[in-house]
């Protein structure tokens, strides 16, 4: 007999909500006149950069950006060739594939800069480099003392013809406090290392705001501005009002096993629950290798039957189990492990807020072997 289809461990991206995001965060872009780049490094913060990119680029974004060459290479393959950045590298890198697919490279010194000169050469192709300016960020990016060396030595390789510099660019350490005095220090930085850029006679774009900085701090817009986390639906600063941001990701299984237990038996290892009274159990097999963090045992729910009902005992590597009391479910009944929250679900931000993390790291760690990704 054919069962209805049911899942054992899927995230449900809702392409719909990745749409409306980007068109709400470009909107506000727009209106301080700058432009998007949608940021897709991670496989689009757990969501799959394809989709996500090709989404973005139709609701008003026009530039890409993510971490390695490799996820830049990704895109490029997939057929994608909108203006994409990339910004980290492993130590001698080889930047030829990326500036023979047209892939915007960052530079954040003068050894970047060398490599990606040799690949423009070694190409024939002009490279498009952005210079990462530290501005107070204290990772990557160049250094104050440093920025001299690096606009003229990227001023000569652009009369040279082998880079055209596309933008100066920054990060901002604390953007999600829109009022830390760091904010004002660092942008002070990058104006001074902009201006450094135009009296070497570089003309480039700015840009510094990430997706905190975009919501809270429209001054900052600059000329590009760099959402990751709020495109996804995640607002990274929800004390700063309503952003009107849908959540796209959606965790879901479906309930393997139904019991009833009798009062005194305990449940999964080390009995850390046991039944005060005869109860029904749901069986989800989903567990720790699913993404589920076994540190939630004990304080999570999860959506099943049109209410939360909580976990008892703890997580396993591919199972938990959900008390049910007297209620009834059955086995194929979708359980929701965390959503966008407009029906009462868990959402990713509880998760994080229970693990003392954030929301970025629940996303971002959700899709592994065993889990499947639904549009
Ligand atoms: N720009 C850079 C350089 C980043 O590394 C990131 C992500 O961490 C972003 C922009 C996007 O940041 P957020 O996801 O907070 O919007």
């Amino acid at each position: 007999v054919q069962g209805k289809r049911t899942y054992r461990a899927d995230l449900r991206v809702d392409v719909e909500a990745i749409r409306h995001n980007v068109a709400v965060l470009s909107g506000h872009a727009r209106r301080s006149g700058a432009r998007t780049m949608a940021v897709v490094k991670s496989d689009g913060y757990g969501h799959g950069a394809v989709t996500v990119a090709r989404a973005a680029l139709e609701s008003g974004a026009d530039w890409l950006g993510v971490a390695s060459p490799d996820e830049a290479l990704r895109l490029r393959a997939a057929g994608i060739t909108s203006p994409l950045l990339c910004w980290l590298y492993a130590h001698g890198e080889d930047f030829t594939p990326a500036v023979a697919a047209g892939v915007q490279l960052s530079a954040s010194s003068m050894a970047d800069l060398q490599a990606i000169a040799a690949a423009a050469r070694r190409t024939g192709r002009t490279a498009a480099v952005h210079l990462k300016i530290d501005t107070g960020m204290g990772r990557n990016g160049c250094p104050e003392h440093l920025w001299p060396a690096l606009v003229e030595a990227a001023a000569k390789a652009q009369s040279d013809g082998l880079l055209e510099v596309v933008a100066v660019w920054s990060h901002l350490a604390c953007a999600d406090d829109p009022v830390h005095a760091s904010i004002d220090a660092q942008v002070e930085a990058f104006r001074r290392a902009h201006d450094l850029a135009v009296g070497a006679g570089l003309n480039p774009l700015r840009h510094i705001a990430n997706s905190a900085a975009l919501l809270t701090r429209p001054d900052l817009h600059f000329d590009l501005v760099r959402p990751g986390i709020a495109i996804y639906g995640l607002d990274p600063v929800p004390e700063h009002g309503d952003h009107g941001l849908r959540p796209a990701m959606t965790f879901r299984s479906s309930v393997a096993l139904t019991k009833r237990v009798a009062g005194g038996e305990g449940v999964s290892y080390g009995h850390t629950w046991i039944a005060e009274r005869p109860s029904n159990l749901a069986l989800v097999p989903v567990g720790y290798a699913d993404g589920v963090p076994r540190a939630l045992s004990g304080q999570m729910s999860v959506w099943l039957r049109g209410r939360r009902r909580p976990v008892v005992g703890r997580v396993c590597m591919d199972q938990l189990v959900v008390f049910c009391g007297d209620d009834t479910v059955a086995e194929g009944d979708e359980v929701v492990l965390f959503g966008p929250g407009d029906r009462g679900e868990p959402t990713a931000a509880e998760w994080a807020e229970r693990l003392g993390t954030i929301h970025y790291e629940i996303v971002t760690g959700m899709y592994r072997p065993r889990v499947t990704r639904t549009i």
